[in-house]
């Protein structure tokens, strides 16, 4: 393409599934320079504990593979840790626990990640809520685990990532954030639709959400989701779809939209230079 810094902002990797590190081959191929790799929920990676340092094996795991991505970048990978939201449910149905006892794992989880983000060796930490229906008392205990990573997300000054029902309005959180003292910019939600208040939205590459957020002048990232996942094949966007849809803003002509989907909103929320990376 040109020489345009093109970051993915939310993409899991696995190299012990189907394609592996061929998808950061693909995304460079298309003209992508940079990824924020996410680690895969636990569960897909074969860890059912409720000992929250058997969880550090999902943060190795992804830390050795945002490496090897590195090698293969232009620019470079940098890794995003935490606990999927869906992880309450898994404790509570599978496991046994009750919502508090489920919420206190995963805030211990959630501080182990922080020691990664603490000593350098990941960027930021991975929170949020279930996107499906719960009760009460696991909504509750829910937002307690969210709260929890915005303190750790304040004490770290590094950004919080998070996975949420579907919203256009996020201002409640963003306060939550706030309240603990970390800036609503430094919250990300992923997989926004192309507008959003409160966090700063890290949009899902559907053409007429990136035009929305093109359209506005406020922050916001690109990602894919992508999770090599062989028995979800197509169930989210693959690995090429951000140099792709980059590609589609330029020739739109939202030249301006680009750089700050991949160069200013990075440095400013992340404090990443995907351009001095690049070199
Ligand atoms: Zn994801």
């Amino acid at each position: 393409m040109d020489d345009t810094p093109v970051l993915d902002n939310h993409m899991h990797l696995d190299p012990d599934a189907a394609r592996g590190m061929d998808a950061v081959d693909d995304f460079v191929q298309l003209g992508g320079t940079h990824l924020l790799v996410v680690n895969k929920p636990s569960w897909h990676l074969g860890v059912e504990s409720t000992d929250p340092e058997d969880f550090r094996s999902v943060f190795e795991t992804t830390i050795d593979t945002v490496a090897d991505a590195t090698e293969r970048l232009p620019g470079r990978a940098w890794p995003i840790l935490g606990v999927h939201p869906g992880l309450i449910s898994r404790l509570i149905d599978g496991r046994g626990c009750s919502p508090e006892e489920a919420a206190d794992l995963m805030q211990r989880v959630l501080d182990i990640a922080a020691e990664y983000v603490e000593c350098g060796d990941a960027l930021a930490l991975k929170s949020g809520r279930p996107h499906y229906e719960v009760d009460d008392a696991v909504w509750a205990a829910s937002n307690d685990v969210m709260k929890h990573g915005f303190k750790l997300g304040a004490d770290l000054d590094c950004v919080v990532q998070l996975h949420t029902e579907a919203s256009e309005d996020l201002t409640e959180i963003a306060e939550w954030a706030d309240d603990r003292g970390l800036d609503p910019l430094h919250v990300v939600k992923h997989y926004a639709s192309g507008r959003l208040t409160g966090p700063t939205p890290s949009v899902m590459c559907k053409k007429d959400w990136l035009a929305t957020a093109a359209k506005s002048d406020d922050p916001f990232l690109m990602e894919t989701d992508y999770i090599d996942d062989p028995d979800r094949p197509g169930a989210v966007m693959g690995p090429k779809t951000v140099p792709r849809r980059v590609r589609w803003l330029r020739e739109r002509g939202y030249d301006e939209a680009i750089e700050i989907a991949h160069v200013e909103t990075p440095k400013r929320v992340y404090g990443i230079d995907t351009r001095r990376t690049l070199e």
